[in-house]
């Protein structure tokens, strides 16, 4: 930690000055910030007791000078470990504050540089991200659209957190993807699906959607929202929503286990021994019930579905049962989906939807996308599917590609890369940094940042109109082309 404050004064040395005013402006707001998450009463109770608030409280009433600078008063705080366990969270919050005051000073473009830092920081933390999209809006000239979201939002309606349940580490559950939504709805190894269904956490975060409020959703991440893509209030029937027992949408995030060990995901390479697999809940209980009764069930958000014990013992499970039906969408990164796999798990014509995640168009460059991968037989591997498909065992083929400075000028032969092997979409995804790097290695890859050097090379690219094809999806990367060129 302390290696990033030296990194952060260097960067931004001179400091900028401000007054005491301002300093605790800074830290009420970043009071407030906590309030946006439900789970924080503690870290908010430690916050307060903390030696940080109590010298602000006593500046506050006058007691001592007021000499020091915002950025040493952080300086400071990095190198107390005592905010442990929310350190990093506090960090990114004092970034995010310091980058809105110095918004609201007028200095637009310091402002980006530490909003951008703050998000590198702390990637779910939904204050710092309202303080970066409302500072990337007046840097690209179009503040109205922080305001224009919210409007948006209040006349449509999102069913995910009524028919939607993702299972994540350390035997926990949400009702959404965990980034877009950081919510915990609770674990489930000691409850119901019906109880953790009523739990107080779903009834606020339901409450949030029905009172058109959205607060605790992403407007960064979440691309339903960047995207504009929600139905309207008026076409929703909320009494049936309700009444939903099972989600109709599950996915499983709750095993790591991996063979490869990608660099934007994480350092080395994870498997859960076959002798700890039984540390995930029991199959019969929870996970069946959940399998049989979705329309849809994606293994997994979190590794990968051939390489895990679990995963693989759950599809045998499932495959056998009598009431399976075709409702299972592996995302797999393709190495070990093969003939021998398909065969092995039984999983005949269960499986509606494979997607494989390659992030390159050349060997080169998935030998460090994928490490450890093996590019030729990934691809054999994805002519095998296209023959399932051909025969009618699967439906679809999707095709996955995490953009990042790496690979971004791979993206067209991508799309001609897809198409020739047979695969029916083409899904480009913006780097996320999952603590996988340092702030300093993020900014590097990370080509969505208004700061990076090659950000205005990436625009100019996405303006290819290769990119209107019906079989690709920008998903997280779409507002970034809309934004400029549409
Ligand atoms: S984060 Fe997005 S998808 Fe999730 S509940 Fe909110 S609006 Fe819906
Ligand atoms: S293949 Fe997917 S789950 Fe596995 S290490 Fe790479 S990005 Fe992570």
């Amino acid at each position: 930690m302390f290696d990033f404050a030296t990194r952060l004064l260097r960067k931004y040395h001179p400091a900028p000055a401000f007054d005491l005013d301002t300093l605790k402006r800074i830290h009420a707001d970043y009071l407030a910030s906590a309030a946006v998450h439900p789970d924080r009463e503690v870290w908010l109770r430690d916050i307060n007791d903390s030696e940080f608030a109590r010298d602000l409280i006593s500046r506050r009433a006058g007691k001592k000078d007021d000499d020091l600078s915002w950025t040493n008063l952080l300086l400071n705080l990095l190198q107390n470990n005592r905010f442990e366990p929310h350190h990093d969270d506090f960090a990114g919050s004092m970034l995010a504050a310091a980058a809105d005051a110095l918004l609201r000073a007028g200095r637009a473009t310091e402002a980006l540089s530490f909003a951008e830092l703050a998000f590198a920081h702390s990637i779910y933390d939904l204050w710092v991200q309202r303080v970066l999209t409302a500072v990337r809006a007046h840097a690209r000239g179009t503040p109205e659209i922080v305001d224009e979201t919210e409007q948006w939002l209040k006349t449509k309606f999102c069913s995910a957190p009524f028919d939607t349940v993702e299972t994540i580490s350390n035997s926990q559950m949400a009702i959404c993807c965990p980034l877009w939504l950081p919510v915990s709805i609770g674990g489930f190894k000691d409850k119901s699906i019906e109880e953790a269904l009523n739990s107080k956490s779903v009834q606020l975060v339901r409450k949030s959607i029905v009172d058109g409020s959205y607060r605790y959703c992403s407007r960064v991440h979440c691309v339903r929202i960047t995207e504009r893509d929600l139905p309207s209030r008026e076409s929703i029937n909320l009494a049936s929503l309700e009444a939903t027992v099972y989600p109709k949408y599950v996915t499983f995030s709750h095993d790591q286990s991996c063979n490869l060990s990608c660099p934007s995901c994480r350092g080395h390479v994870v498997i859960v021994p076959k002798s700890q697999r039984d540390n995930f809940i029991s199959i019969p209980d929870f996970l069946l019930p959940l399998m049989l009764n979705a329309e849809s069930v994606k293994i997994c958000g979190s590794g990968d579905p051939f390489a895990s014990w679990h995963f693989r013992s759950l599809l045998k499970a499932y495959c056998s049962h009598v009431g399976a039906h075709r409702n299972i969408v592996l995302h797999t990164n393709g190495v070990l989906c093969d003939q021998r796999s398909w065969s092995a798990l039984g999983l005949s014509t269960f499986v509606k939807t494979v997607m494989v995640s390659l992030d390159a168009a050349e060997e080169e460059t998935y030998s460090y996308t994928r490490r450890g991968g093996q590019w030729r037989r990934v691809l054999d591997n994805i002519r095998f599917l296209s023959q399932l498909k051909i025969r009618g065992a699967i439906d679809t083929i999707e095709l996955l590609f995490v953009v990042q400075n790496r690979n971004f000028r791979e993206m067209i032969d991508f799309v001609h890369l897809a198409k020739s092997l047979g695969a029916d979409k083409v899904l480009f995804q913006a780097i996320t940094n999952w603590g996988t790097y340092s702030e300093i290695e993020f900014e590097e890859h990370n080509i969505f940042s208004l700061t990076h050097p090659n950000h205005q090379a990436l625009l100019e690219l996405l303006n290819d109109e290769i990119f209107d094809d019906p079989i690709v999806d920008l998903f997280s990367v779409g507002k970034f082309r809309k934004k400029f060129f549409k």
